[in-house]
């Protein structure tokens, strides 16, 4: 007896609803992708990324782990973005985080929890860079959603001093990056009006020399 008998029943019925509309449209998705966009997002089931911004398959190059976080060390978001940049010629990389993260209030608690913490240490780090701004806000909730948005932040700064971005805008190639949030309650996506285009955005002591091109 086939396992998960459902999402297959599910997925029939979602390509008889797709030939429906298009016969052609798995022989086209077949042949390539172009997306515009690439997407870091939470791994968290209630974010689903296609989804919230009403783009198709093929439309959304996508990136998910837990707590959306980019480090500077994983090779796994930093093939992602190669990929994305240098091949796919992706000009708006999105890191979009969600109000309610369980990765990042995890990371404000102090029970352990295996593994994981190892990763959520990266927030832990966002959290001590921006203690006092922090600390001086009363309302926990208020305080909750500060870090998620600060975690964000940081993510599209780790981001941009890859050498993977560094060296797309001195080749002028054309590439933003930003952070959004995303809240579960509403539905609605917030910018957080930090895009990121040019690499005289970021610190001197992140930029790569010319000579390492
Ligand atoms: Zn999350």
């Amino acid at each position: 007896m086939q396992k998960l008998r459902i999402l297959f029943q599910n997925n029939r019925e979602w390509v008889k609803i797709k030939i429906g509309k298009d016969p052609d449209y798995f022989r086209k998705m077949a042949e390539a992708q172009d997306p515009k966009y690439l997407w870091i997002g939470c791994a968290d089931s209630r974010v689903p990324a296609n989804e919230i911004v009403g783009l198709e398959p093929g439309e959304l190059f996508v990136h998910r782990n837990v707590a959306n976080l980019f480090p500077h060390t994983d090779f796994n978001c930093l093939s992602v973005l190669e990929y994305a940049i240098d091949l796919l010629k992706i000009e708006h990389v999105i890191v979009c985080g969600h109000y309610n993260c369980g990765g990042v209030k995890a990371a404000m608690e102090d029970h352990q929890l295996g593994l994981v913490d190892n990763w959520l240490r990266n927030i832990r780090d966002v959290h001590a860079r921006f203690k006092e701004e922090l600390e001086a806000i009363p309302d926990p909730k208020e305080r909750f959603d500060r870090l998620v948005e600060f975690n964000v932040l940081q993510q599209v700064l780790n981001i941009c001093h890859t050498t993977i971005a560094q060296k797309a805008w001195m080749r002028g190639q054309a590439l933003c990056v930003h952070g959004w949030i995303y809240d579960l309650a509403t539905g609605a996506l917030k910018d957080l009006d930090c895009c990121i285009s040019s690499i005289d955005q970021i610190e001197d002591i992140y930029r790569i020399r010319t000579n390492f091109i």
